[in-house]
């Protein structure tokens, strides 16, 4: 019998698995498919970014990614040195995880825990949910997109049997070599190689001991020919990740050159074993369609960057945020016929400008191969260390904006979208290191503490939340009864304090379920109906009444 689920997932990476917990938070019967047995030979991101943060905590797993094993006195500092026996030339200081303050505009913080740890997390948040099921060793192996459905050929990787299953939506979470984008026709736009890369997990459980740099999170080295090698703290223990950046004329490190590197790296030799050795190829490149009839694609099948940042999972789970509460929409029947359309429209422009930054932060990270250090700097010697201490001074200063990227973590916002009821108001400037929180239309709803602790980022959720802020304001009635009329689930908020009126600027705030302002203003709209309408995707409002509307509203 031909089985049939709402929705096809294909690929239980990170974003997979939190789009599938997203989608059964909100009832949504759906399906993952994972082609291997969902053990992660290498893990790849390890930081877990504070709006990711956000949705766990809406999701009530936020404690499980804060208790994850990674220790949270681990010294996070980023440390940039000739190797870890000879000199050290900077250092960006960073507590460990528990110690770090949440960003004011925050109720969470960001953490690190690596990909083995947040994986199982995520796993068991989204199979927790009776509606999500997910099979490992399954692949997708070709599909067709209907007018009503899409067909799916999905092969058991254990006997190689095929079948097929029908579904509404079919997901593509099937990272950078996606068969689902490519099944859709879907090309890339961007560059294609920025480095070539060699990842080698190894462990060495008394690494710390054996060099005078101490615990730190990450160590860049730098050469006589720039930057060559990064290594990486992954679980805070025993395992480390050396990445060696290859270079134009050198792409490829076989093992002579691996074991080369950590001796290098080290100053002499040690005692090590290599666990795993990964070779990729970093990747400046965005999908030129999101998705395509009843197909659709995210996280790194929709775009893929340097790391540098760690915005690549972070910028995929945020497409899992906004497709989830549209497809739940489109399939409980108050999604309009534009809705699933408007994913496109508000996530694409945020993998442009990310893929971008990550790559900027790349180039940072490699400038010391265009300003190469001076021989003193791996000499012996007062006169050397003057050198040193200008040229790692001008490097750590470089180099500091990675980890400083709140105006891409908190501060995307879907200023265009086809979504979202302008107020008039200009918008502000994109910010990079910074972010200011406003409640502009298009813009995450900000983060203010509540009397009982809380956050108003805990208000929004499954559906609309539409905040009555203030004293004397009106009851929102209207927006209301259009909402009811359309089907669209919708809370009423009322808070009467000057601190989150300040944050919001208006009298009333409408809210969407992935915690962005949809609408705002101090009067009820003269047409609710039509603001419902447009924020729900509904095909009734041509682009140019609306434009109208909301210039009159
Ligand atoms: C060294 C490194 C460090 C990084 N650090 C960070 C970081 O700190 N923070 C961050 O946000 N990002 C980081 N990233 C990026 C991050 O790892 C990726 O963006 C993220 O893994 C993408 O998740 P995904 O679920 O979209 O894809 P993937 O993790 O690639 O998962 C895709 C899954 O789909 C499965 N699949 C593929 N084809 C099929 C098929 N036909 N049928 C069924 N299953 C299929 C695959 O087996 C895989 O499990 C890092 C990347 C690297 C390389």
């Amino acid at each position: 019998m031909n089985q049939h689920v709402p929705v096809l997932i294909v690929g239980a990476g990170p974003v997979g698995l939190a789009l599938a917990g997203d989608l059964g938070w909100r009832g949504v019967p759906c399906m993952v498919i994972e082609q291997t047995d969902g053990r992660i030979e290498q893990p790849k991101m390890d930081l877990v970014g504070v709006r990711t943060m956000e949705f766990c905590r809406r999701w009530g797993i936020a404690d499980w990614v804060r208790d994850a094993p990674y220790p949270g006195d681990y010294p996070q500092d980023c440390v940039f040195l000739t190797s870890l026996n000879g000199f050290e030339l900077g250092r960006e200081r960073f507590p460990g995880r528990a110690f770090e303050p949440c960003p004011p505009q925050s109720p969470q913080k960001r953490e690190r825990v690596p990909q083995d740890m947040l994986d199982p997390i995520l796993r068991r948040f989204a199979t927790g949910f009776d509606c999500v099921s997910l099979q490992y060793q399954t692949a997708l192996v070709s599909f067709l997109d209907g007018p009503d459905r899409v067909q799916a050929t999905l092969r058991d990787m254990r006997t190689g049997a095929t079948r097929t299953l029908t579904a509404d939506y079919l997901i593509g979470t099937d990272g950078g070599a996606s068969t689902v984008r490519e099944g859709a026709g879907i090309a890339m736009s961007g560059t294609p190689a920025l480095t070539y890369t060699t990842n080698v997990l190894f462990r060495c459980a008394d690494f710390p001991s054996l060099h005078r740099m101490g615990k730190a999170y990450r160590f860049i080295f730098i050469g006589p020919e720039g930057t060559w090698l990064t290594i990486v703290a992954v679980n805070g223990g025993d395992r480390f990740r050396m990445s060696i950046v290859g270079t134009p004329d050198k792409v490829d490190h076989g093992e002579a050159d691996i074991r080369a590197a950590l001796r290098r790296a080290m100053g002499r030799d040690f005692d090590y074993e290599i666990l795993s050795v990964m070779r990729w190829v970093r990747r400046e490149l965005v999908a030129d369609r999101y998705g395509v009839g009843r197909v659709f694609i995210a996280g790194d099948s929709a775009h893929l960057m340097s790391p540098t940042g760690a915005l690549g999972m972070n910028t995929g789970i945020q497409d899992a945020v906004d497709l989830s509460w549209k497809l739940d929409a489109v399939l409980r029947g108050w999604g309009g016929a534009d809705l699933l359309r408007s994913y496109e429209s508000e996530r694409r422009p945020v993998a442009l400008r990310n893929v971008a930054a990550s790559t900027e932060n790349l180039e940072r990270m490699l400038s010391t191969r265009d300003r190469k250090p001076p021989p003193q700097v791996f000499a012996a010697g007062a006169e050397a260390d003057a050198i040193r201490t200008e040229y790692g001074a001008w490097f750590t200063e470089t180099m500091r904006h990675e980890w400083f990227m709140n105006g891409f973590h908190l501060g995307y916002r879907y200023d265009d979208s086809p979504i979202v009821w302008r107020d008039g108001t200009p918008a502000p400037p994109l910010e990079r290191s910074t972010y200011t929180q406003t409640a502009r239309p298009g813009a995450r709803a900000p983060h203010v503490v509540l009397p009982d602790g809380s956050s108003t980022l805990d208000l929004f959720g499954r559906g609309f939340t539409l905040l009555r802020l203030g004293p004397d304001v009106p009851g929102g009635e209207g927006l209301m009864e259009a909402a009811a009329a359309a089907g669209v689930p919708m809370r009423v908020v009322a808070l009467d304090m000057p601190e989150v009126f300040a944050a919001y600027q208006r009298a009333l705030v409408l809210v969407r379920p992935d915690g962005h302002v949809a609408w705002r203003g101090d009067a009820s709209p003269r047409q609710p109906g039509a603001v419902i309408d447009a924020v729900r995707g509904a095909k009734s409002i041509a682009r140019e009444a609306r434009s109208q509307l909301e210039a009159a509203s």
